[in-house]
């Protein structure tokens, strides 16, 4: 197969894209789609200081990357959440990226608030994953908000969002399928969020590693027990095989007709947001979902 742009071999095949691309040919491809998807929902500027969400995973890697390459003001945020075996080498992969790009980096341990994952895991009666993320969400949102920074972005790719897009489908929630999308505006308390790598899928995320020598971290989480969209990713990908292209179709479909629709439905039930009494994070209750785990965390 030869590239469709410069008659050099390719070395990635892009079938949804009716392509194939020698390795430097694809990356500026890549680099396209990234701008593509920042231009279309006017993602941030370079005025913007962006901070972005590093899990030491090909995908926050690769964006913080990228980003950086554009010229765009990047930090990189790594929430190190004290489960042995895998913290630690997530954070070194992490710092090392951000050593040999010369870009900076701060690092949460959720450790020194009373919340190593794993005596949360300990103290629950059910899975720590939706914990573990709300924690996540909290500080990214929190240090976000804190420093100053006008814009957190995430290295949610195609697939990601097409498997929560599917999963929120299967059960017509409307509050999500309103607010699902690459952008998120600040609002109550929360900072503008953001997915430039929405037009990419998992496989060229990861070709883009691979061609600009990302190390990074792939041992899965000890506490994951496979990721809850597996079965939908699988499904997707049979049916990009049998129809290429459907995917970014299906997902620009629903921001240009589905969205705006779930977004003009009268809302149902809209919990009002206050401040928790505690920490002053935006909730519905008295007091926010992280601080209800770090009382649970000092009973006993
Ligand atoms: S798999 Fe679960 S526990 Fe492990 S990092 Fe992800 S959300 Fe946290
Ligand atoms: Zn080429
Ligand atoms: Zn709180």
């Amino acid at each position: 197969m030869k590239c469709s742009r410069c008659k050099e071999p390719a070395v990635v095949a892009l079938p949804s894209h009716h392509a194939g691309f020698c390795a430097s040919c694809f990356l500026d491809f890549f680099t396209r789609q990234v701008e593509k998807g920042i231009r279309r929902y006017k993602l941030f500027s370079h005025d913007d200081s962006i901070l972005v969400a590093v899990s030491g995973g090909k995908d926050s890697l690769a964006l913080m990357l990228e980003l950086s390459r554009l010229g765009y003001k990047v930090t990189g945020l790594h929430i190190d959440l004290g489960i042995p075996g895998s913290s630690e080498a997530a954070r070194a992969v992490v710092e090392r990226f951000c050593e040999r790009h010369g870009l900076s980096l701060l690092v949460k341990e959720t450790a020194a608030e009373g919340l190593a994952i794993p005596l949360v895991k300990q103290r629950l009666k059910r899975p720590v994953c939706s914990v573990c993320g709300k924690i996540k969400r909290y500080y990214f949102n929190k240090i976000a908000l804190e420093q100053g920074f006008t814009v957190l972005a995430t290295g949610h790719n195609l697939d990601d969002e097409i498997a929560r897009l599917f999963s929120n489908i299967l059960r017509w929630d409307r509050a999500y399928l309103a607010d699902q999308g690459p952008l998120l505006l600040a609002e109550k308390g929360f900072a503008r969020k953001v997915k430039p790598l929405w037009r990419l899928s998992e496989f060229e995320t990861g070709n883009y590693a691979f061609l600009r020598g990302i190390e990074y971290h792939t041992a899965p989480c000890p506490y994951s027990k496979g990721a809850s969209f597996t079965t939908h990713k699988t499904f997707w990908a049979d049916l990009e095989e049998a129809m290429p292209g459907r995917k970014l179709d299906f997902y620009q479909g629903f921001l240009e007709n589905g969205r705006p629709a779930f977004q003009q439905a009268p809302e149902t039930g809209e919990e009002s947001v206050r401040p928790c009494d505690l920490c002053g994070y935006p909730t519905s209750a008295d007091i926010c979902g992280v601080c209800r785990i770090k009382e649970m965390m000092r009973e006993r």
